[in-house]
């Protein structure tokens, strides 16, 4: 019998595969795991333990009635991800969850998951010596400490037994700290990165290869300069591969480049050894005030030149925007307006997301502004057009859950850089 089940989705895939993979390398048997995207074969497995990781957004999915179930037949649940990790007595208190585990989960998981074994999945004393949980002892909220996995290359992105990959992480941690992203504050300001040889190793796997950064061009780097040498020497590795039949999709989802990256001998780059001819940076706004006001450290004018290098070099550029953010003017508003008709103009895609005030952020208890009729008539009539993608209108709504969410429930989030500053 499995004891253990571990709730995969979409939106967990690649945080559990490269969970699986650091389990199995310290030891652990994945065969003793029950490992499925299908709720209802958790439920008829019945196991003791069930893993969860979800972000906040998803509370108000399927994820409360699957709490329920799973409570009403005695299991026990551990939540990480996101959520857990930025409201761990919400996680604990109000979704129904036993042990949250706040940090990089690496080690934690492992060392929780043969403690409970050893202890027949009960909560005890001896889950005071795992740094890592939040859960209540005798009626008491306790808190162990923030988990950090500083050399995460230890543990290989996949696992061995059981078949499944992702897109490799090859960077954690973000040296920028934007003042609405959860990354910084949960996966640490310092840039910290897969050696070359590993990420060739398993890239092996992938048939598209595809990989997971905040800034693929800062690979090699501290985080906030170019270290061309070593993204070179990257891409450089993966050739191999590429001559084999894989296509190599640099820069592009699932992740991102900094507009102050895009550089001539950057794009260069990616013609000699990419496959992809789109590029995504993220804008966020038109406006430099904004700009500061969010910790975005680049200026407009980095998006304008990222724009067109990327033209010049025959890339697509692809470009994030969020509207909505807090304090901000239609003056402003119109400022990002006139920034997206000048990408679209030359040819460019824009994204419009809504700003969502995300629980671990400074911005966490910042209030979106309102769209003005510019911006609103403008975002209607591109989308129309096909020229601007992008949910806004559906994260209206969830940005309003985030804000409830926070006048209530707010917490001081536990966070990898210490106190988190608080702007609003
Ligand atoms: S938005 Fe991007 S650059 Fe800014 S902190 Fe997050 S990951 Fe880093």
């Amino acid at each position: 019998m499995q004891e253990i089940a571990v709730r995969m989705t979409r939106r967990n895939h690649n945080a559990f595969v490269h969970l699986l993979g650091a389990l199995e390398s310290q030891g652990f048997d994945l065969g003793e795991m029950l490992i499925t995207k299908d709720f209802n074969e958790i439920l008829k497995a019945r196991p003791k333990v069930v893993l969860y990781s979800f972000f906040t957004e998803e509370i108000w999915g399927s994820l409360p009635q699957e709490v329920r179930l799973l409570k009403e037949r005695g299991v026990l649940l551990i939540a990480g991800g996101y959520h857990a990790i930025a409201m761990p007595k919400h996680t604990l208190d109000q979704l129904g969850f036993d042990i949250a585990v706040i940090g990089e989960g690496e080690e934690v998981l492992y060392h929780l998951l043969k403690t409970l074994k050893r202890t027949n999945y009960k909560i005890t004393r001896e889950l005071l010596n795992i740094t890592g949980l939040a859960f209540y002892l005798n009626g008491e909220f306790v808190f162990t400490g923030f988990s950090k996995v500083e050399d995460f290359w230890r543990f290989p992105p996949y696992p061995e037994s059981v078949r499944l990959i992702s897109p490799i992480e090859i960077t954690r941690g973000c040296p920028f700290g934007c003042y609405y992203c959860q990354t910084p504050y949960i996966k640490g300001l310092r840039m910290r990165h897969r050696p070359i040889d590993q990420i060739v190793k398993y890239s092996r796997r992938m048939k598209d290869m595809r990989y997971i950064t905040p800034n693929a061009f800062a690979y090699g780097s501290p985080g906030a300069i170019l270290k061309i040498n070593k993204l070179e020497a990257l891409l450089k590795a993966l050739q191999p591969l590429r001559k084999e039949g894989r296509r190599l999709f640099y820069g592009t989802f699932p992740s991102e480049v900094r507009p102050e990256f895009v550089l001539p001998e950057t794009l260069e780059l990616l013609i000699d050894y990419a496959d992809n001819r789109r590029l995504a940076i993220g804008a966020q706004s038109g406006d430099d005030a904004m700009l500061r006001a969010m910790h975005r450290i680049h200026k407009v004018e980095h998006v304008q030149k990222a724009v067109e290098y990327m033209l010049e070099y025959g890339f697509e550029p692809v470009v994030d925007f969020i509207v909505g953010l807090p304090n901000e003017t239609p003056e402003s508003q119109r400022k990002s307006i006139e920034l997206m008709e000048w990408i679209i103009k030359k040819g460019g895609k824009v994204r419009a997301h809504y700003f969502m005030p995300l629980p671990g952020t400074p911005w966490a208890r910042c209030k979106p502004s309102p769209l003005s009729e510019e911006m609103k008539k403008f975002l209607g009539r591109m989308a129309a057009k096909g020229k601007i993608e992008g949910s806004w209108g559906k994260q209206i709504e969830l940005s309003r859950k985030l804000q409830n969410l926070m006048d209530e429930f707010y917490e001081e989030p536990m966070s990898y850089i210490g106190t988190v500053r608080k702007v609003c």
